[in-house]
C-alpha cells in the first residue's frame, strides 16, 4: 500500500500549495508506515520532479504528452485514479486549488472512495478510520468528518499546512496515460495570464479594499502598498460589481476564498459574506474610520482612522524600513 499525492504544476513549476500537499501526504504516509508516491501530469523537467524527494516523495510518477499539457479535468482524474490503483494507494491527497476542487470528487467516484474536501489539519487516524477537520460554510465554521471507506481522498486548503523538508531520493518513473478519448471532450485550449501580479488564491499577503475607498481613482495607494509588501490585491463585492476592480479580485462567499498569512482590509465593513472568504487568514489587520465596523471583531490588529491618511503613512513607514 502507499499514499498518493497529486503534484499540480503551473507552467512546469510546482506551486507552494503543491509542496504543502506533499508535506501533508508525507506525514500521513509516515503515520501509516508506508511510502509516499507523487503523480505529476503535464510537462515538468526531470530535475523539478526529483526536487519532490526533498519533501519526502519516495517515488514520482510522471505523465507528459501534448494533449495533457493543459489541465483537462476528466482526463487528469482518470490518470490519478489509475495511478492510485496501480500503487495501491489507500489515501490520495491533493491541494484544494481550482483544479483540485474539480478533480477530487471525480477521483472519489472512480475509486469509490470517501472524500473530505477542504481539510485544514492532519487527520486523526484510528483503526483504519480518519477524522479530518475541514472548513465548513465557506470558512465560517469547522467540521470534523469521519472517513471510514477503504480508500480516502483528502483535498487540503492552501496555506493551512506548512512545507516541511524530509529529504529522500525520489525514484522518477514514467506512467502510461490511461485517459480515454472520451475524457477529452472539454479541453482548455489556452491559458492567458491576465497580469504578472501575485496570484490571489496563492498569495501569502493580501491588501484588500472596499467601498470606503470611494472610487477606482483611489486604488493607486492600494497598489503601491501591495507592491511594497509583495502582496496580491483584493476587493469587496460591491467594488468589483461597480467595475472599480476586476472580478477576479472579489473575495468572499461569492468570490475567491483566501487564507493568507496576512490580510489587510481597508475601508471594508466586514459583512458576513465578505468574512466567509477571508476568516481563515492567519493575521487580519483592519483599517476603517468607523470604530463600530464589524470587521474589527475578527481583527488581530485594527486602526480606526481615515484610509486616505493611514495608508500613505503606512507606505512611508514601510519605505523607510
Ligand atoms: P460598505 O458596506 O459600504 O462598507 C464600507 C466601509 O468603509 C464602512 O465600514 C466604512 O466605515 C468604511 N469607510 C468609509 N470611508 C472610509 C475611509 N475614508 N477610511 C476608512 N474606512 C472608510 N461581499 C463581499 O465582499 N464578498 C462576497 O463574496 C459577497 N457575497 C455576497 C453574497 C450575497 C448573497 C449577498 C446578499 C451579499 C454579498 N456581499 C459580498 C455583499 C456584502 O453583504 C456587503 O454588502 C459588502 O461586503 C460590503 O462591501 P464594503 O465593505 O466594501 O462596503
Amino acid at each position: 500500500m502507499s499514499v498518493l499525492v497529486y503534484v499540480e504544476n503551473a507552467e512546469g513549476k510546482f506551486k507552494k500549495s503543491t509542496f504543502e500537499a506533499v508535506s501533508y501526504a508525507k506525514e500521513v504516509a509516515d503515520k501509516l508506515n508506508t511510502n509516499l508516491v507523487a503523480i505529476s501530469i503535464g510537462n515538468v523537467a526531470d530535475a523539478t520532479l526529483a526536487d519532490l524527494g526533498k519533501y519526502g516523495a519516495n517515488k514520482v510518477l510522471f505523465v507528459s504528452n501534448e494533449k495533457l499539457k493543459t489541465f483537462v479535468n476528466q482526463a487528469y482524474a482518470s490518470i490519478i485514479a489509475s495511478a492510485a490503483k496501480t500503487e495501491d494507494a489507500k489515501v490520495v491527497v491533493l491541494s484544494a486549488s481550482f483544479s483540485g476542487k474539480g478533480l477530487a470528487p471525480r477521483i472519489a467516484v472512480k475509486l469509490e472512495a470517501g472524500l473530505v474536501d477542504g481539510a485544514v489539519e492532519l487527520p486523526e487516524m484510528t483503526d483504519g478510520k480518519f477524522n479530518v477537520k475541514k472548513n465548513a460554510f465557506s470558512g465560517k465554521a469547522f467540521a470534523h468528518v469521519e472517513l471510514t471507506s477503504d480508500r480516502k481522498i483528502i483535498s487540503l486548503v492552501p496555506n493551512s499546512y506548512k512545507v516541511v523538508e524530509k529529504p529522500v531520493t525520489a525514484e522518477i518513473t514514467a506512467f502510461e496515460s490511461t485517459a480515454a478519448e472520451s475524457d477529452f471532450q472539454v479541453m482548455v485550449r489556452e491559458i492567458v495570464r491576465a497580469s504578472d501580479k501575485v496570484s490571489l488564491p496563492d498569495a501569502e499577503l493580501v491588501v484588500s479594499a472596499g467601498r470606503g475607498l470611494k472610487g477606482p481613482e483611489n486604488w493607486g495607494m492600494i497598489e503601491e502598498l501591495a507592491n511594497l509588501l509583495g502582496a496580491a490585491t483584493a476587493c469587496s463585492k460591491p467594488v468589483s460589481d461597480a467595475g472599480w476592480r476586476p472580478h477576479e479580485e472579489h473575495v468572499g462567499q461569492t468570490g475567491i476564498a483566501v487564507s493568507p498569512n496576512l490580510y489587510i482590509a481597508i475601508g471594508i465593513s466586514g459583512a458576513i459574506q465578505h468574512l466567509a472568504g477571508v476568516s481563515s487568514s492567519k493575521v487580519i489587520v483592519v483599517i476603517n474610520k468607523d470604530a463600530e465596523a464589524p470587521f474589527f471583531k475578527v481583527a488581530d490588529y485594527g486602526i480606526v482612522g481615515d484610509a486616505f491618511e493611514v495608508v500613505p503613512k503606512l507606505i512611508e513607514a514601510i519605505r523607510k524600513f
